[in-house]
């Protein structure tokens, strides 16, 4: 009697690890996304992949187009914005070089789901949203899935954060006429920053600046479509 009480307490046991241990239902999508638009578009760097295997990126987007989660363009978060393409979020991650010690800086978190990306690789992650429910629900959603190392505000990231200034790192997600000058000057030495610039209603090119004592390069790197840079 004993061991069949002991055989089924084991067999429960292992029934809910079963359970609780199953990968998501989208998994399989998103290792193909990660072959299909990102490795094989050039995408090397190991952080980075590592990163975009790992993150729900479905939960980062309204229910109703969960099921394109995976696909190869953007989606509406609401507020017509958007959550970037996933290969555009791999290639601006790729180029402001990501490692552990670093401290980065996101404008326009949206739905959190390029500074959930930065959070598994760098230290510490600094985001900031002009719209006010968008920068609400994406920092309730990344304290749901666990990331204790990014910091959302609700704000114009046109002024920067210079609380928290100099980063490593800067990632801006929405269009700007002109690089603005905060952003630079809270560019730490040997630091990266990537925007899309150009006008709002038109094709940008992302551009990539870099700081080496004291003074900024900047380079283009290549055509990208993104929503304009409000201002308060
Ligand atoms: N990085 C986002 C994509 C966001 S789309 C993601 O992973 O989902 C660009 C975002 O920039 C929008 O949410 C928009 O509201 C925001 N934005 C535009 N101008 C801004 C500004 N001046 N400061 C902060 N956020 C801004």
């Amino acid at each position: 009697m004993l061991v069949v009480k002991i055989s089924l307490f084991i067999q429960v046991i292992v029934m809910a690890g079963l359970i609780f241990s199953q990968p998501d239902k989208f998994e399989p999508l998103r290792q193909r996304m990660v072959k299909t638009q990102i490795m094989d578009r050039g995408i090397t760097n190991s952080a980075v992949l590592n990163a975009i295997r790992k993150v729900p990126r479905h939960l980062f987007i309204p229910k109703e187009y969960e099921e394109e989660a995976y696909n190869d363009y953007p989606l509406p978060i609401g507020f017509g914005q958007t959550i970037s393409q996933p290969y555009i979020v791999a290639y601006m991650t790729e180029a402001v070089k990501p490692s552990a010690k670093k401290k980065a800086l996101e404008i326009g978190t949206g739905s959190g789901y390029q500074a959930a990306v930065l959070a598994e690789i760098v230290e510490k992650v600094y985001t900031i949203e002009i719209v006010p429910e968008l920068a609400e629900a994406s920092s309730e959603r990344l304290k749901k899935l666990g990331y204790k190392n990014v910091e959302c505000k609700f704000g114009d990231g046109y002024k920067g954060w210079p609380e928290h200034a100099p980063f490593d790192i800067i990632i801006v997600t929405a269009a700007c006429e002109k690089i603005p000058v905060p952003l630079i000057d809270q560019l730490a030495e040997n630091g990266r920053l990537v925007i899309p610039v150009g006008a709002p209603s038109a094709v940008q090119e992302l551009e990539l600046v870099t700081k080496k004592n004291g003074k900024t390069e900047t380079k283009r790197l290549t055509f990208v479509r993104f929503v304009p840079f409000k201002r308060l």
